[in-house]
């Protein structure tokens, strides 16, 4: 993980807290609308981010719909809207 990808980790995190609390369950993308039908994975995305592994992600993110499903099962009440949101605006900067 270089400095940019560092930099960028510690503002997810700081603005959406409750990301500290995942436990990588999957619950997430086990629920996802978007992932019934493609290869869309929100709990693999959001864990490349958390590793610095940003390359492709900005277009993944692009299919996510922010329908709020994952949140009502995330085991640990992380904020994922906020955290898709957060994400998409980081990648694009
Ligand atoms: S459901 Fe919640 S705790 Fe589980 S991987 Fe997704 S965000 Fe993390
Ligand atoms: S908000 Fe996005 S990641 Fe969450 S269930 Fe809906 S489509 Fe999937």
């Amino acid at each position: 993980m270089d400095a940019a990808d560092s930099a960028r980790r510690a503002q997810l995190l700081a603005s959406v807290p409750s990301y500290r609390l995942c436990i990588g369950c999957g619950a997430c993308s086990a629920t996802c609308s978007a992932g019934q039908f493609t290869q869309f994975n929100i709990r693999r995305i959001h864990t490349a981010f958390n590793c610095g592994q940003t390359d492709t992600l900005a277009e993944q993110l692009d299919s996510c719909m922010l329908c709020g499903k994952c949140m009502l099962v995330c085991p640990r009440g992380v904020n994922l809207r906020s955290l898709i949101i957060r994400m998409r605006q980081l990648l694009a900067n």
